[in-house]
Parts: structure tokens; sequence; C-alpha cells
């Protein structure tokens, strides 16, 4: 499997190319912005994206999707059912707030807890983490069966929890997901924020400080 996270928009978004190795197929994770440089950086590692998942609304997660999706109509645009909603309302997307420009688009495919998205040998398992958004999910990869990574989205921060000050954002439900979902992973499995770097299930664990005193 391999992972190659850029860093675009204003806010500076981690949007993750997931690839299986051997293979052309990816996911595109999160396109918050800068729809050329993820389709130059697609092209020029010969990729082809199957999907484009939104681990949840936000505008900075979600800015190049209708770009890519024109760009790569067969990729299916990929969200919570509970986060669908926003890719139409520019409000709901924050879009206003941060001043990020808005496209509405429309999602292919809804998610819900427990589906898979198959890609090359990867198999891609949606939890649903709610707390900063209602629809908020986490993607799981598994490799040979076993967790091998999880893209958090704004859910889990190397060191931090995502903001729950936002419409429809729940403090107790955030850290829950995180409790009860993400650090029921092994200690060894790499996790891929949404903001800032890579770090894993067992560093969070032992050390993030929003989940110590939780
Ligand atoms: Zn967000």
């Amino acid at each position: 499997m391999r992972v190659f996270t850029l860093n675009v928009g204003p806010l500076q978004a981690c949007c993750h190319l997931l690839a299986p190795d051997g293979a052309p197929d990816a996911a595109v994770i999160d396109p918050g912005g800068d729809a050329e440089l993820i389709a130059e950086q697609l092209r020029y590692r010969k990729l082809a994206p199957r999907y484009i998942i939104l681990t949840h609304g936000h505008i900075d997660h979600t800015e190049a999707v209708a770009a890519l999706k024109r760009a790569y109509p067969e990729a299916l645009v990929c969200v919570h059912e509970a986060d669908a909603p926003m890719l139409r309302d520019k409000g709901a997307a924050l879009a206003s707030w941060i001043g990020i420009p808005f496209e509405p688009c429309e999602p292919d495919r809804l998610l819900a807890d427990g589906d898979t998205l198959e890609l090359g040998a990867e198999t891609i398992e949606v939890m649903h983490t709610p707390g900063h958004t209602p629809g908020g999910i986490a993607l799981l990869v598994r490799h040979a069966g076993e967790p091998a990574a999880i893209f958090s989205g704004d859910t889990l921060f190397a060191g931090g929890i995502g903001r729950t000050d936002f419409p429809g954002g729940r403090y107790q439900q955030l850290i829950e997901s995180i409790r009860t979902r993400l650090f029921a992973l092994p200690e060894a499995t790499r996790v891929y924020p949404g903001h800032g770097e890579p770090t894993t299930v067992g560093e969070e664990r032992r050390t993030n400080p929003f989940l110590l005193s939780a």
C-alpha cells in the first residue's frame, strides 16, 4: 500500500492518495483544494482514481471534488449520508466562514458505518466517527485482513482532536468516537489525519493530551 499526502488549499489540509501496490487504482481522500496539483500528482504517479472519499463535508476537505469529478468522471464520490447535504450547502460546508469558493457537487455513493470499498488488494472500511461533524468518518485500510492504516479526517490529529464548536459538532461524541473506535485498533496502526503529520494509534493512546483526562 502506498500513501502520498499533499497539503492543499489555504488551510493546507491533507489530501491523501491511497494506492495499492502494483495497481493503478487509487482513492483520493479529502481533495480540499488545488485540483490541478492533485490531478498532476495522479498523472505523474500513473494512478487512476476509482474513488473520491470525503472524511467529512467541510470545504477545506471538499473544495476540489467538483473539478476532480470533471477530470475523472468514473471516480465515485463517496461521503457519509449525514454529511452529504454539506456538498450542496455553502453555509453548512463553512465555505463563507473559511473564505473558500464553493462549487456544489453530488455524491455517487452514500456511506454508512461498516461499508467497505474494494481497491485492488486492499479493503477500505468505513467507520462512523461523529463529533467533529455528524457524518464524520474514518477510513480503515485492511491489508490481508489486518488493520494497516486509518485516515482519521478531523477526528484525531497527532497530539490533538477536531474542533467541536462548528454546527453539528459534539465534544463528548468526538471523544467517544476516538476511544471506542480508533483506540480499539492495534497500536501499530498508522494514522493519517486531515491536518498535520501522521502518527500511530499507540502513540496517540499514550500521549494525546485531549484523551488522557477525558
Ligand atoms: Zn473539518
